[in-house]
């Protein structure tokens, strides 16, 4: 297979002037203008202009006139009817959205179509199958009856207002999708801020959701950089923030939500998520697994595996067949079909991972990798390297790339105090078929997730955060009810 060719309407769409959609409008923005660069070539392919402060308040003032108005009078079968809509219009124009978040992200073209539009759609309908599903409660108070009156009391739940959700750029769709799904089913309405490396599918999207019937000013999508994101969480119009990103970015988000009007927040960050081979694991399977899962989309995924403890008599085996995969992956231009690793997804991000390589030289053991490939773009090779020790800055700080470290152990004992020996706790996964020792491992592992011969896998039924630095609150099964509704007491006398 070889490279595909972009449709027609993803060249025309890259033409146009870009910046924002508010209130039901594709606008063109007023503030700076910046370029949008394909990782793969290094090239810029379209413009974007920011969002100045008018266009900040007329994507709050949308949101908020379309939270009292048209969206609050949707009755929820509507709202899941709308929600379902969307998904078939996101899989009608799934290879355009796919080539546009291949060109922007450098992500493979077949992962681009399996999760920003595959995926996609399926959270949607999950979540649109809840929307008639958000119930309160019957209670009965204890107040003791003076003159025969009686006393009932019920619990509404009740959407928050308008949230702004702020997106990164690993999985720009998908990611934004969570929360607006998560936010139409429950009645409330939204601002997004994309990354701006990553702003062109979430405009498109916008197009699609109105098209779907989602009313003007339900979804608005504000383009620009960091700034324009720490302005919209200091907007009184704002309820809630939704913000997945880095953990630097998401502590300054959380403590600004708190002092800007005690907003609601939701953090989901990142992670050094470790995943622990038992002594009687099965190494193809596990091997054959981590690197599905760690190096996927260039390692760039949150939920991925970075460090892995390997039983010490098996870890030139380990080693070995980590190296012999890794070797054999395809590496090229993400619009290649046949291409199973490409760029990172920018240059930030790529002289980030440098720095990284830099380090393993220095620190670790390079099993293979360990550098950036003689080509336009940005492109670093799949990289193993084993650890000298557990201090180890490697087995430390998360890279976000294709990198992972591995590191013996002798007894199953110390799994635990090596696993949990993180600031973080996103992730983590057992590979062993020994399920009686990994089911009692589980307590023990500091993680929001915990997986079994797998690793880095959602499902939009198994609800999904961080502990630790790693974040705060849930998505996923019904765990978002409690963060986008306020929970309201209703007491009766009779
Ligand atoms: P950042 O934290 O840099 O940015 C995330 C988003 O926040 C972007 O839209 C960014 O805009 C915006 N932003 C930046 N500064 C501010 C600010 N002061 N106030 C409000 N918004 C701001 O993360 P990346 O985009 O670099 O994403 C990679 C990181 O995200 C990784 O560390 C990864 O672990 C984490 N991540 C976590 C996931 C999870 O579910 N736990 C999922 C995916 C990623 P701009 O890009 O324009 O600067």
């Amino acid at each position: 297979m070889s490279r595909i060719d972009l449709l027609l309407s993803v060249r025309a769409y890259l033409e146009r002037p870009h910046g924002h959609f508010i209130d039901g409008q594709y606008q063109t923005g007023n503030g700076p203008a910046f370029g949008i660069t394909d990782p793969a070539t290094g090239e810029v392919i379209a413009q974007v202009a920011g969002a100045d402060a008018a266009q900040l308040e007329a994507a709050v003032a949308g949101a908020q006139a379309a939270f009292r108005g048209p969206w609050a009078e949707t009755t929820p079968y509507q709202r899941g009817v709308v929600l379902n809509r969307l998904a078939d219009l996101i899989e009608a124009h799934g290879e355009e959205l796919a080539q546009l978040e291949t060109l922007c992200s450098g992500k493979s073209i077949h992962l681009s179509r399996l999760f920003e539009v595959g995926q996609s759609a399926v959270f949607l309908r999950y979540y649109a199958g809840w929307a008639t599903k958000i119930t309160g409660e019957t209670l009965t108070p204890s107040f003791p009856s003076q003159a025969g009156e009686r006393y009932t009391a019920f619990t509404r739940r009740e959407p928050v207002g308008v949230v702004a959700g702020i997106v990164p750029w690993n999985f720009s769709v998908m990611i934004a999708i969570w929360k607006i799904a998560a936010a139409l089913v429950t009645g409330c309405t939204l601002v997004l801020k994309p990354s701006e490396y990553t702003p062109l599918t979430l405009l498109r999207l916008a197009e699609l959701a109105l098209e779907a019937g989602v009313p003007a000013g339900a979804l608005n999508v504000l383009n620009g950089t960091g700034e324009i994101g720490a302005r919209l969480i200091d907007h009184p119009g704002v309820a809630k923030v939704s913000f997945t990103g880095s953990v630097p970015t998401g502590l300054k988000v959380g403590q600004q939500a708190m002092a800007a009007n005690l907003t609601r927040v939701t953090l989901e960050l990142g992670g050094k998520n470790a995943a622990a081979l038992l002594p009687d694991v099965d190494v193809a399977a596990a091997v054959g697994g981590l690197i599905q899962t760690g190096y996927v989309h260039q390692g760039q995924v949150c939920a991925a595996p970075e460090r892995v403890y390997v039983p010490r008599a098996r870890l030139d085996e380990v080693a070995a067949q980590f190296a012999a995969a890794l070797g054999g992956l395809t590496i090229g231009s993400p619009l290649n079909e046949a291409v199973q690793f490409g760029p990172l997804a920018n240059r930030a991000h790529f002289d980030k991972m440098l720095g990284f390589f830099e380090l393993a030289h220095q620190e670790g053991q390079v099993v293979c990798g360990g550098r950036a490939l003689d080509r336009p773009g940005y492109f670093v090779e799949p990289t193993l390297v084993i650890a000298r020790a557990a201090s180890d800055r490697l087995l430390h700080e998360e890279t976000f790339g294709p990198l992972i470290c591995l590191l013996p152990y002798d007894d199953v004992d110390e799994l635990p105090g090596l696993m949990n020996d993180s600031p973080f706790g996103l992730t983590a996964s057992l590979w062993t078929n020994d399920l009686s020792r990994a089911l009692r491992l589980i307590p023990q592992i500091e993680a929001g997730t915990v997986y079994i011969n797998m690793h880095t896998f959602l499902d939009p039924a198994v609800p999904f955060g961080g502990i630790k630095a790693s974040g705060q609150g849930r998505e996923f099964g019904s765990a978002f009810i409690d963060d986008y509704t306020e929970l309201k007491s209703v007491m009766l006398r009779y």
